[in-house]
């Protein structure tokens, strides 16, 4: 069959991946110019481990495992001034021992390697509209042109075009839960080396983490749903700048300096998406678009590793056509996502406490370990 995925990070290229491997012809579109490298590193954990090693890219995985990986904790959190106060255990965010940090990037290249030339790439385009009929899919592209596909995988993020075009409005399915997050690029080290380093005022918090090879700051401010457009980087920095204006606290000048200059962040409200079914006709979707489990979660990015397997699967073995295998995918899937979704409040309480006396109970409850 000709699929179209639309999206390509985890989930699109997993799709993709899975599919030719069944001998599908494969287009991908993605709205960014080239594969974007924004983001920290992320979690392959689980069942997840088990479809890399069967794609044949574990090891690349595991060569590439972040420097801090299986670090005792996960952020020392200090007060405005910068001294240390409150210090979070890994095994608070970590699910077993045999989890793997790597670099978003880094799994994002490794998929697309894995796909090579197997697939046809559409940089810097996306999908406008969606038409379908019971005989194909005909979708429009934001660069000119229809063409025309048997199936269409939406993997195009929380936002997702797909999604909007086939399912309905935004609205209906993605649920804020009251934090904006961004993650930026900072200079390498920033005095921080092989830490993380964490600042809270009531609602707000400011983040430094030392990778080795990449220093990350990140910026977290709870609100409520704020209208913006998604893709501008322009009001990305405003809402930053609003939320953040007054706060001299630790690492916010540096952290907001490099949100001023730099070409790329990652800048998105912690959201879940939750859906009744996640296809409609011949078009499915995949990764957060069908079910985000939200930035706190830690699980996003082995829910569609796991997701795009087993929808390769199910279309591999369907003998009653796509719709059979979509929903063996669904009835597979579920649970995975249903856990994954579960609890994701409590890691944002933890990182970004609402108000003073949470902030004062949180860090009662983790107290900085003995030297
Ligand atoms: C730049 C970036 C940085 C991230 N950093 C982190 C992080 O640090 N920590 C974390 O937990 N999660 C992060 N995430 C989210 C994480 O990647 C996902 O939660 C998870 O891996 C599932 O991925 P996904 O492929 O479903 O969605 P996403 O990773 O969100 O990918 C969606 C893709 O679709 C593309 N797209 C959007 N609209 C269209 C369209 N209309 N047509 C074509 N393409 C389109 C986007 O550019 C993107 O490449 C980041 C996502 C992005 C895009």
């Amino acid at each position: 069959m000709a699929v179209l995925v639309s999206g390509a990070s985890i989930a699109g290229l997993s799709v993709a991946q899975q599919l030719i491997a069944r001998g599908h012809q494969v287009t991908v579109v993605e709205r960014a110019p080239a594969l974007r490298t924004a983001g920290s590193p992320i979690d392959v954990r689980g069942a997840a481990l088990r479809v890399a090693e069967r794609m044949g890219i574990l090891g690349d995985i595991q060569r590439n495992r972040v420097m801090n990986s299986g670090r005792a904790l996960f952020t020392t959190f200090v007060d405005a001034a910068g001294a240390p106060v409150a210090a979070l255990p890994n095994a608070e965010a970590a699910d077993s021992e045999d989890d793997i940090e790597i670099a978003r990037d880094r799994l994002v290249a490794i998929l697309h390697e894995a796909i090579g030339d197997r697939a046809e790439f559409r940089f810097g385009d996306a999908v406008a509209g969606v038409e379908q009929d019971p005989g194909g899919v005909n979708v429009t592209f934001a660069g000119g042109g229809e063409r025309r596909f048997d199936l269409v995988v939406g993997a195009d993020g929380i936002h997702s075009t797909v999604r909007r075009a086939v399912f309905g409005p935004e609205r209906l399915f993605r649920r804020h839960l009251d934090v904006y997050f961004a993650i930026v690029d900072l200079p390498l080290g920033c005095g921080v080396h092989g830490e993380s380093i964490t600042y809270n005022a009531p609602g707000r918090m400011v983040g430094v983490s030392d990778f080795g090879d990449r220093t990350l700051g990140f910026l977290a401010f709870r609100s409520p749903e704020r209208p913006y457009d998604y893709h501008s980087l322009g009001e990305q920095r405003r809402l930053l700048e609003d939320a953040f204006a007054g706060e001299r606290g630790w690492g916010c000048e540096l952290v907001l300096g490099a949100v001023r200059s730099a070409s790329d962040l990652y800048f998105d409200s912690v959201s879940q998406v939750r859906m009744p079914s996640w296809s409609s006709g011949r078009v499915v979707l995949a990764g957060d678009a069908a079910h985000a489990a939200a930035l706190f979660s830690g699980r996003g990015t082995s829910l569609a590793m796991i997701g795009a397997a087993l929808l390769g699967e199910a279309l591999g073995a369907a003998t009653g056509g796509y719709a059979t295998a979509f929903a063996d995918y669904e009835r597979r899937l579920r649970p995975h996502v249903t856990r994954a979704q579960e609890g994701v409040t409590y890691a944002r309480d933890l990182l970004v406490p609402a108000t003073a006396a949470e902030l004062a109970a949180r860090n009662s409850r983790f107290p900085l370990l003995a030297a």
